[in-house]
């Protein structure tokens, strides 16, 4: 069960080890009337909430298990200007203009986060800087073509070096060249998620934990029932994620089959000397290689490499998990071969068929939000902001990607899962050959 391995992997997080939790909220055990009524308290969730509230709606907001437990918790923390999907299907399916303005809400997206920082004080452990690295020249070549259709039809520059150069940016035998943003970046994810609840409720906001939704009537009225209470609402933002057909299968059954949990995994070493991090990265920028199946990592604030990596398309954890990624993580720093991992976890990512989010209405009152597809850090930010503003009448941004059409995975809930792994040991192959 999904359920059960997503529990499972946020036990041994190197971020819950880190922060303090404030005390848990009391699950909701009453019937209330509000305006807005958010599912799920991850990234997505909170700055829904936050942007609603400023606009003067009063709002309530319920989590199936702890803020921020799910992905928004355990993430790499690499806060990533753009989409999974690359421009292609804003390009190919709404043209150019939009395809721009899509873009530059992703920009926006990164300044939201930093916006949020300084406004509410959230400690997070803020660094700009990220690089995508290739460790073939097929790949190589396939970074530097990205690099300048970025340049040419977006603006937007990379610093993109190879051979002997690429040593100056990371020290690892295995990368044959990269390209270095400044825009983006990395934080903290659980620190950053913790602090957006909290300025939620300085907002005025009603959190409430362990109060799963199992089932929404829609009218006029919604209303959202949970084990011993319910929520009636003019509107509903559903920012559930993976979990949410698990822990409410009748909420709303028609966006289970457009996006696919695909589970990805991450370890933390010991602390490391602050010399051997500058050596090994002298940015301090997050990295990601631009195979199909990445690997993502950088340092933490107190030197610790958080590696991440491996995938499964089906919900079972991957045996021998450990072992695998340290092996995987010696291959690229030969230097960490011997290091301990004190920590491994992960989670689910909310992957759509082609890549792009998914945002969108059911009716004309209930707004929901996936798909981020491995990309959620900075543009579940903006996908909040999108739907407070889509609420309050100003669906213009929400609707660029509302037009986006979305398949199914096929096969159904039964299926998908299977026909998933076959295209992706393609994709594999394509990655090592
Ligand atoms: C291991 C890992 C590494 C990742 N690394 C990166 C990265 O480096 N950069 C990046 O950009 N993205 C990354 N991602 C993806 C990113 O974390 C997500 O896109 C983002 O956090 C999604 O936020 P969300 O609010 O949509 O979902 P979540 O954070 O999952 O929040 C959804 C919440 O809804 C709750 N919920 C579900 N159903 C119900 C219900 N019926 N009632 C009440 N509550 C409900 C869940 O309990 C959960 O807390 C990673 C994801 C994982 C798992």
């Amino acid at each position: 069960m999904l359920l059960d391995s997503d529990t499972q992997l946020n036990q041994q997080s190197y971020y819950e080890a880190s922060v303090m939790r404030p005390e848990p909220e009391p699950p909701l055990q009453e019937d209330l009337t509000t305006d807005v009524l958010v599912v799920g308290a991850g990234y997505a969730g909170l700055s829904s909430a936050i942007e609603l509230a400023r606009r003067g709606y009063q709002v309530v907001v319920l989590e199936a298990e702890r803020v921020c437990s799910g992905a928004s918790g355990r993430n790499g923390g690499q806060a990533i200007a753009g989409f999974a999907s690359g421009q292609g299907p804003f390009e190919q399916q709404l043209g150019k203009a939009a395809a721009r303005e899509a873009w530059s809400m992703s920009m926006a997206s990164i300044d939201l986060i930093d916006e949020r920082i300084r406004e509410f004080d959230i400690a997070c452990d803020r660094v700009k800087g990220y690089m995508y690295v290739a460790d073939s020249a097929r790949k190589a070549r396939a970074l530097e073509k990205d690099c300048v259709s970025m340049q040419r039809d977006y603006s937007f520059a990379h610093k993109f070096v190879t051979g002997a150069d690429v040593q100056r940016y990371i020290q690892s035998p295995r990368y044959c060249a990269a390209a270095f943003d400044s825009t983006s970046g990395h934080l903290h994810p659980l620190k950053f998620g913790l602090g957006l609840a909290g300025a939620a409720q300085t907002l005025g906001v009603k959190i409430f934990e362990k109060s799963a939704v199992t089932a929404l009537e829609r009218g006029a009225i919604l209303k959202a029932r949970t084990l011993q209470g319910s929520v009636s609402a003019r509107f509903v933002v559903l920012a559930g994620n993976c979990t949410l057909p698990e822990h409410g299968p009748r909420v709303a059954p028609e966006l289970t089959p457009r996006i696919m949990p695909v589970g990805t995994y991450m370890i933390s070493t010991s602390a490391l000397s602050t010399d051997l991090c500058r050596q090994l990265i002298p940015s301090n920028a997050a990295v990601c290689d631009n195979n199909f199946i990445l690997d993502y990592f950088r340092f933490s604030a107190d030197n610790r490499m958080l590696f991440g990596g491996r995938v499964s398309y089906s919900t079972r954890t991957p045996s021998n998990l450990k072992a695998v990624m340290a092996q995987r993580l010696g291959a690229i720093f030969p230097q960490l071969e011997n290091v301990p991992v004190e920590h491994v976890w992960g989670g689910f990512v909310d992957i759509s068929m082609n890549r792009a989010p998914d945002f969108g209405r059911l009716g004309n009152n209930v707004y929901y939000l996936q798909g981020f597809s491995g990309h959620g850090v900075a543009l579940t930010g903006l996908a909040g902001q999108l739907a407070a503003q889509a609420v309050a009448g100003q669906a213009e941004r929400f609707d660029v990607f509302a037009r986006l059409q979305h398949r199914s995975f096929p096969g159904g809930s039964l299926l998908r899962t299977p026909s998933l792994v076959l295209g992706m040991l393609y994709h594999r192959m394509r990655d090592v050959f």
